[in-house]
């Protein structure tokens, strides 16, 4: 099963596709992790994408399709795996599709979590993240040792775009560029839409419940 989380910075998009990515077995890819992790490796894709990341902005869709090209074509994402943070703009929509054809595959579900900007704001303000792609957050989603994560027990920080000004550029970008995708994915029919203010076991169940009633391919 290919699914795709998709929703404005800080709707729990990480958070969701950790919990998901271990009860349906299958890897989940995170555009935003592998490019943080190519810019704490200094690799050239990471400092390229550096520039876009710290202002908030996208990074050029022609840099996103070798990721996902790659990512997709390791044996690991032969049953599926869930896209977080990917895509967000149509021509990578359109890019993921061929890509997935190519492959065989078909994307089957777009889970569209709405979350409003007050909450979102919340949200990214108080969030902590860990090098190994999960998020805290320090009043709604606490580690149980604080500052340190439970699943791998490394230091958590604070991410640069985090800071005040990049986020209300985020927020912009999502709605300019992103949120298009919310009806292109409609008329293919295969977006799903949850309340993402809700806690995170109870959207978790939500997704899960519709994710449930996915023909498997
Ligand atoms: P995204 O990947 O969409 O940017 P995250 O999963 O990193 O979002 O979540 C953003 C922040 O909100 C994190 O600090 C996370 O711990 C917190 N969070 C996620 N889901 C919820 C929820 N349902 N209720 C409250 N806080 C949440
Ligand atoms: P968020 O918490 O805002 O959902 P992500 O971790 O998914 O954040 O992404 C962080 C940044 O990485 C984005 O602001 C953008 O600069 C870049 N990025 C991640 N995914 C993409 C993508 N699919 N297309 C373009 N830029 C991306
Ligand atoms: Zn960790």
């Amino acid at each position: 099963m290919n699914i795709v989380l998709f929703g404005p910075p800080g709707s729990g998009k990480g958070t969701q596709a950790i919990k998901l990515a271990e009860k349906y077995e299958i890897p989940h890819v995170s555009t935003g992790d592998i490019l943080r992790e190519n810019l704490k490796r200094q690799t050239a894709l990471g400092l390229e994408a550096k520039k876009y990341m710290d202002r908030g902005e996208l990074v050029p869709d022609g840099v996103l399709i070798g990721i996902i090209k790659d990512r997709l074509a390791q044996p690991d994402c032969d049953s599926g795996c869930i896209f977080d943070g990917y895509p967000r703009t149509i021509p990578q929509a359109e890019v993921l599709e061929t890509i997935l054809n190519e492959l065989g595959k078909t994307l089957d579900v777009v889970v569209n979590i709405e979350v409003p900007d007050v909450e979102v704001l919340k949200r990214i303000s108080g969030r902590r993240m860990c090098a190994c792609g999960a998020s805290y957050h320090i009043l709604f989603n606490r580690p149980e040792q604080e500052g340190i994560c439970d699943l791998c027990g490394c230091k958590l920080y604070q991410r640069e775009d985090d800071k005040e000004t990049a986020v209300l550029n985020r927020l912009a970008v999502y709605k300019k560029q992103s949120q298009p995708l919310i009806e292109y994915y409609r008329q293919k029919g295969v977006l799903v839409t949850v309340d993402g203010t809700a806690e995170i076991q109870a959207v978790f169940d939500e997704i899960s419940a519709a994710l449930d009633t996915v023909p498997a391919t």
